[in-house]
């Protein structure tokens, strides 16, 4: 998709602080973190918003929580707690329409989110 950010991002086109990475998925710093550990869990394929998944996107999907769970423990949040979420449509505050898991760790996270 051309006129998306995350697109470009992955295309390289435009810079991202990649932290992960494999044939399916990369992972990157998100640019206004709200935790001390703020990751973006993306799949390389373009997928605009969760409501757009398949049944054959089951394991990409699992793969993006794998990669998030991965991620908290490289960084010492395993056992301490870290936050995983997705942002679908205008009421969650979703901004960019490319699906990103977000990672969130570091810092305690109230419940309910705002
Ligand atoms: P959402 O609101 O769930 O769609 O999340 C989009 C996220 O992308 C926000 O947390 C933004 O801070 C983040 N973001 C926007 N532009 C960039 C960028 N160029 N590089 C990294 N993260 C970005
Ligand atoms: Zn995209």
């Amino acid at each position: 998709m051309s006129d998306c950010l995350f697109c470009k991002i992955i295309a390289g086109q435009i810079p991202g602080q990649l932290v992960f990475q494999d044939d399916d998925l990369i992972a990157f710093k998100d640019i206004n973190p709200q935790a001390p550990l703020h990751v973006l869990i993306v799949p390389r394929r373009h997928i605009a918003t969760l409501n757009d998944l398949t049944p054959a996107d089951d394991a990409l999907v699992g793969s993006m929580f794998r990669a998030a769970a991965g991620l908290a423990r490289e960084h010492g949040y395993a056992d301490r707690g870290y936050r995983t979420v997705f942002n679908t449509n205008g009421e969650a505050g979703q901004t960019v329409f490319h699906i990103h898991l977000h990672l969130l760790g570091g810092r305690a996270l109230a419940w309910p989110p705002g």
